[in-house]
């Protein structure tokens, strides 16, 4: 049969229907997800604020059902504490606290650019600063994350090999200045072989597009790199055996910021047993690198109306990268 110009042109319409739908869908979820975590700002560069309408009253209780399959989903999260008060700065910047309340109408009544400083430079953070963390230059010199995946190899060296299918390695930009530290595969990451692509992935993925950074551009790794049973959280022994992997791709790729997605990853890095709920949005020192501690996404499956504060974390990620000129 032979096919005539005609027809490869509406064939070739028809491909190009089906991308155009398929990008509609992806900015309609994304819009949806900027109105759940009531975004103002898009970047923290808008020419003019002022402009900007308000963002809709968000219905919080979210009305998409979520087919928990993965019981890492359905895992509670520590119930919320009470907010500690937050410690006075060491040397605080005369006017942090003023301008923090003030940025939004700052904004609005000069349509300036967001990008604000003062209100998102990392505090030093020394009183909180644990001792006995992983020291990175304690950990070997890897040239490459192939070398450091060539290390890992079939690995046996804890239980979690045993039910296994894959490896989840990490994967993402080998420069990144922002890394997002998991606790393990799921289901979907176990198959696959590559972290965050289920359906906490997807949230992730939003995120990541939030503070205007595509998912190749950042690096996405877990404390342990095989999937736990039914999800469970990893036994120490298990992260003992593991994290050097992790420590040794930080140490390769020296991003410039880590989000701690949930408390495992959280407390791997920090040593401690503070949970996410407690630590949350402060930005911690570690090794050089701020560490961001924030919700896991699949808590936010569970509990979307903490999207929110997890954006609140992110844009003190993004407004600090871009402080830095590393946005
Ligand atoms: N949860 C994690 O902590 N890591 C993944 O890679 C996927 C889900």
């Amino acid at each position: 049969m032979t096919i005539t110009g005609g027809y490869r042109r509406m064939i070739k319409m028809a491909e190009i229907h089906e991308t155009l739908l398929a990008i509609s869908l992806q900015l309609e979820e994304q819009l949806k997800f900027y109105k759940e975590i009531g975004m103002t700002d898009i970047g923290g560069s808008l020419p003019n604020a002022k402009a900007m309408p308000e963002p809709l009253p968000v219905a919080i209780a979210d009305p998409v059902p979520v087919a928990v399959t993965e019981t890492l989903a359905a895992k509670p999260e520590p119930p919320p504490e009470p907010v500690k008060p937050v410690p006075p700065l060491p040397s605080p910047p005369p006017v942090r606290e003023e301008v923090m309340p003030k940025k939004k109408e700052v904004i609005e009544e000069s349509g300036a650019q967001v990008g604000l400083f003062g209100d998102f430079a990392p505090p030093p953070a020394e009183s909180k600063k644990p001792s006995g963390l992983p020291v990175l230059d304690l950990y070997p010199n890897d040239a490459t994350l192939e070398d450091i995946r060539a290390d890992i190899g079939d690995c046996t060296r804890c239980k979690l090999h045993e039910h296994r299918t894959k490896i989840v390695f990490g994967e993402g930009n080998p420069q990144a200045k922002l890394m997002f530290i998991g606790e393990g595969p799921g289901v979907d990451e176990d198959k696959t072989g590559r972290p965050f692509v289920g359906q906490a992935g997807q949230l992730l993925d939003k995120i990541i597009v939030a503070i205007n950074c595509k998912r190749e551009d950042v690096y996405i790794a877990n404390v342990v790199k095989c999937r736990p049973p039914l999800n469970r959280t990893p036994e120490k022994d298990e992260t003992d055996t593991c994290e050097q992997f992790l420590f040794r791709q930080i140490k390769l790729i020296q991003p410039k910021v880590i989000v701690a997605l949930g408390s495992p990853a959280f407390q791997c890095l920090l040593r401690t047993k503070e949970t996410i709920t407690r630590a949350r949005g402060e930005f911690r020192e570690w090794n050089g690198i701020q560490v961001m501690p924030t919700f896991h996404p699949a808590y936010l499956l569970r509990s979307p109306d903490k999207k929110r504060e997890v954006w609140d974390d992110m844009k003190k990620v993004r407004d600090y990268l871009t402080a830095i000129g590393e946005a």
